[in-house]
């Protein structure tokens, strides 16, 4: 069994983001949910290197989806962490807030799509803010599942977990007051700091 994927811990406690996210749902989110992630994507990779040793392939779609799935979940629920702190700036600021107001026209604005990509998910997803380095702009990604719907090459700056899992203990039905409780924990100086790095690199 390997375990090239750990579990991170969180940069705060369970209790430090409520009344937006509870202690209990907090925990769940991270000590059961993301925890599954992990063990299925070093699973995912345990099962491909039986494969290639047993010479047997005709599993591999099934296989490749399952680590594209887990893998992809493990990484935005361990970039969904830190883009939470309960004493951040819970606005923008710097040149990521320059290149917001460029490419959506406000800060509401971008946070009105993300919460109507969130609102319109037809089942599990994210919201994802992200950097698109082509065009060099930042664009909104609706993610189904964790891994569809993506375009290619684009690089995660802020994402917002619409999954049931991530809501339903505290809000139950009601998402938009899920999505309004993020932006309250939103942790805008990590993510500005992500977006400086990204943005220093070379145009690919
Ligand atoms: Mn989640």
């Amino acid at each position: 069994m390997t375990s090239t994927y750990q579990l991170p811990d969180l940069p705060y406690d369970y209790s430090a983001l409520k009344p937006a996210i509870s202690p209990q749902l907090l925990e769940l989110h991270h000590s059961k949910h993301h925890a599954a992630y992990v063990k299925g994507a070093n699973e995912a990779l345990d099962k491909l290197a039986s494969a290639r040793e047993a010479d047997e392939y005709s599993e591999i779609g099934r296989l490749a989806k399952l680590l594209a799935f887990n893998v992809s979940g493990h990484i935005l629920h361990s970039l969904f962490w830190t883009c939470m702190s309960p004493n951040a700036d819970h606005t923008p600021t710097g040149k990521l807030q320059q290149a917001i107001d460029a490419d959506f026209g406000s800060f509401d604005r971008l946070k009105k799509q993300m919460n109507a990509s969130i609102a319109q998910l037809q089942g599990s997803g994210w919201a994802a803010l992200v950097w698109e380095p082509v065009a060099r702009r930042l664009i909104v990604e609706q993610v189904y599942d964790h891994q569809s719907n993506v375009g290619q090459g684009t690089d995660l700056v802020v994402v917002l977990d619409g999954w049931e899992h991530a809501y339903y203990l505290d809000y139950l039905n009601d998402k938009a007051a899920w999505t309004q409780a993020f932006w309250e924990v939103a942790d805008w100086k990590s993510a500005g700091a992500r977006f400086d790095s990204l943005t220093a690199n070379a145009p690919k």
